[in-house]
């Protein structure tokens, strides 16, 4: 696992002056009624962040996104939205937030 780090990358709110996008999140975007993937780099410390957001437009205050770092080769293991999905629920912890979680950010540990 990745540990959190003192980079100002592992604070949030997503400061996208650091967090640079990076091409190869749209590869994942296997599936349109899923969300949106995107692939981050921090511009200081080289952290790769992955990031699903997903909105149901008919919905109020649905939005959320779920973000975590990734490791080169963890990304190599995933091929589509699902599996980022199930890879950034299964993190021992990660960022999350949106206004379904009337939150604009926060960081959700798993209990072991
Ligand atoms: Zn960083």
């Amino acid at each position: 696992m990745i540990e959190r780090t003192d980079c100002k990358c592992m604070t949030l709110p997503l400061d996208y002056g650091i967090r640079i996008l990076l091409p190869g999140g749209d590869r994942l975007n296997t599936d349109v009624t899923a969300g949106d993937v995107e692939l981050f780099g921090c511009s200081m410390c080289g952290m790769k962040w992955l990031r699903h957001y997903d909105e149901w437009p008919a919905f109020s205050e649905s939005g959320r996104w779920h973000l975590a770092p990734v490791t080169d080769a963890e990304l190599a293991q995933l091929h589509s939205t699902k599996d980022v999905l199930e890879f950034l629920h299964s993190r021992p912890w990660h960022f999350y937030g949106g206004s379904y979680f009337r939150t604009a950010g926060a960081l959700a540990e798993r209990k072991e």
